[in-house]
């Protein structure tokens, strides 16, 4: 048995077509999962699977879902300069409820959130035109909200375009090699939003979905359970299986590892 766990950005919009815009795709995709007869479950449940500690019943024919950087298009309709009016993903997530809640008891998404609202900001102003769509008004709700969970993306991503970021290699997560670096980018992220928003994140994202051997074999086996952590997601583009290393679980990126409406269709065949 493998699970695919499918990942979105409702921030990168580069047309109004499947391939360039995620609300676009995402609000598809569910669709064809319902059509197929798969189910939507919780990434909890998949990592939980993963490790031994909950049933192939519940996996059957599963599919989960999370969205990256924790943007205000994660949480609601927003005007795109270019392309106009985006649905915002919960907004999808909650039509769709609406159709399908009764097959679909179990539907829910994750959202891997950069904690810092300041690198949020800089992010936007860097790559979004400044549009203001990083604001965390919404994540108050977003965190009670029974259709969504967030999760931890890291303080600031280590993104090139944050200013906060202490002397070293910005624009990678690679870079992220040691515990001094690993706590400020990690460790940081869940307390503050435990701290603001009453989350305790269960679950880790790798900004840009780069890792390496220290992350994933000796701080978070080491200190992720510590402070509540139990299984970290790459972009591996590949499914999420039993025996693979729990620090190091895939995910498939839309726009990247699937582009169209038949790569999709693919990916979910070949699970
Ligand atoms: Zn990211």
């Amino acid at each position: 048995m493998r699970i695919p766990v499918l990942c979105y950005h409702s921030q990168i919009i580069a047309g109004n077509d499947y391939r360039h815009n995620g609300h676009r795709a995402l609000a598809h995709d569910l669709e064809y999962i319902q059509q197929q007869g798969l189910r939507v479950v919780p990434l909890t449940w998949v990592a939980e699977w993963q490790r031994g500690e909950r049933s192939d019943t519940d996996l059957q024919h599963a599919v989960a879902i999370s969205f990256d950087d924790g943007m205000s298009s994660d949480f609601r309709a927003v005007n795109h300069p270019e392309y106009g009016e985006l649905a915002g993903f919960l907004p999808i997530l909650e039509a769709f409820q609406q159709n399908h809640g009764q097959q679909q008891a179990q539907l829910h998404a994750t959202a891997f959130v950069i904690a810092s609202d300041r690198a949020r900001r800089d992010i936007d102003q860097a790559c979004h035109n400044a549009i203001g769509w990083d604001d965390n008004s919404d994540w108050e709700q977003a965190a009670k909200h029974p259709l969504l969970s967030l999760e931890n993306h890291s303080w600031d991503h280590n993104h090139e375009t944050c200013n906060e970021s202490p002397g070293y290699p910005q624009g990678n997560f690679h870079s992220i090699h040691n515990f001094d670096l690993c706590e400020l980018e990690i460790r940081r992220s869940s307390e503050y939003l435990h701290q603001r928003y009453q989350i305790s994140p269960r679950l880790f994202a790798y900004p840009y979905g780069h890792t390496n051997p220290y992350l994933s074999e000796e701080y978070l086996p080491k200190h992720g359970p510590k402070m509540g952590l139990e299984a970290a997601f790459t972009t591996a583009g590949t499914y999420v299986e039993q025996g693979q290393s729990r620090w190091l679980l895939p995910r498939f990126v839309h726009g990247f590892h699937w582009r169209s409406e038949e790569e999709f269709q693919q990916l979910l065949q070949a699970a």
